[in-house]
């Protein structure tokens, strides 16, 4: 569907866990074609990309060149593939490139520190397959693929009449990038913004330090932009990027708050204060005993997020005993 001249939306479906489908946008230029993130490598999905492209003018060689924004699977498992039928270019940043091979060539050994790491937070054995594994089926819908631009921010995607400008905006993954049209004003924000739901933050041993800390920074370094219009990842584009950004700080704060009142000033490890705090599933407040296993994994994996900010901000301290990490509010 063409949103705006030359900037086509498709959304793709995605599987029964999170959001419901994956935008695809396609960028019309007078010298190619631009595929902003590609949805996932299942039939039903390559299937609706196909139908959809069809249907507003585009055949699969038209694509001259994609960009991911990020490295999750719903947004570059039919990467590989569409750069095979097309002979496109593919671009992502160097931050993600250098994750490709843990998460999709070899995740084996992911595999392996993923359990170590939640066994150290305090997750139960009986538990910790399944929080392990949780997001490791959704690989198989990932087309391997080789990068054939490596962005770094502040670069340049052009597709004329469109001049997109490269930004980091670390925090939901490491080296998540946006893409800024600066002419129209244009705001291609992957999962750094969400339309309806606050994205994902989590911390675990390919996150870096403070993933949170660096998703505050992201969102603040937006501040004073112009954008007319922000094109997401996933749901409808909207307009109003300031309030959005200040709806996801108060989201975080809120959290943030309770996150240390069940800190508290003994030691506690991450999959207890998990444990104590509500989560919202379908705008419901849920026990985490009833969430299903791979919001357990995001529960825990955000628990540690805010947890890791905390100690970084010296409002909460951080100690390994033994084997086991331990967090309290240091007073
Ligand atoms: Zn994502």
């Amino acid at each position: 569907m063409e949103l705006f001249k030359g900037i086509n939306q498709i959304k793709l479906p995605l599987l029964k866990v999170g959001p419901e489908s994956v935008n695809v946008y396609i960028i019309e230029g007078k010298d190619g074609n631009l595929m902003i993130d590609t949805g996932w490598n299942t039939p039903e999905a390559f299937n609706t990309l196909a139908q959809e492209m069809k249907n507003s003018g585009f055949a699969m060689k038209d694509i001259t060149s994609i960009v991911i924004t990020h490295l999750h699977p719903d947004h570059m498992g039919l990467a590989g593939k569409v750069a095979e039928l097309s002979g496109a270019s593919i671009a992502v940043s160097e931050i993600e490139n250098n994750l490709l091979d843990s998460y999709y060539t070899h995740p084996e050994s992911t595999i392996s520190q993923m359990i170590l790491f939640f066994m150290a937070n305090g997750v139960p054995e009986w538990e910790l397959k399944m929080l392990a594994e949780a997001s490791f089926n959704v690989r198989n819908y990932v087309t391997p693929f080789k990068a054939t631009t490596l962005l770094k921010p502040g670069d340049r995607v052009d597709m004329e009449p469109f001049e997109f400008q490269v930004m980091a905006t670390p925090g939901h993954s490491p080296g998540h990038i946006c893409l800024y049209e600066t002419n129209k004003k244009y705001f291609f924000s992957g999962d750094h913004i969400l339309a309806e739901i606050v994205p994902n933050v989590s911390y675990h041993p390919l996150s870096g330090e403070n993933p949170l800390g660096d998703y505050v920074n992201s969102l603040i370094g937006l501040t004073g932009l112009e954008v007319r219009f922000v094109f997401p990842g996933h749901s409808s584009v909207f307009s109003g990027l300031a309030p959005k950004i200040d709806d996801i700080q108060r989201f975080h704060q809120d959290r943030m708050y309770k996150i240390q009142r069940a800190m508290g000033v003994e030691t506690k490890n991450a999959y207890d204060i998990a444990r104590a705090i509500p989560w919202i599933v379908n705008g419901d407040e849920t026990a985490y005993d009833k969430l299903e296993p791979l919001d357990r994994r995001l529960a825990v994996l955000e628990t540690l997020a805010h947890l890791q900010y905390l100690v970084a901000e010296n409002k909460g301290k951080k100690i390994t005993e033994g084997e086991k990490t331990l967090y309290w509010s240091g007073e």
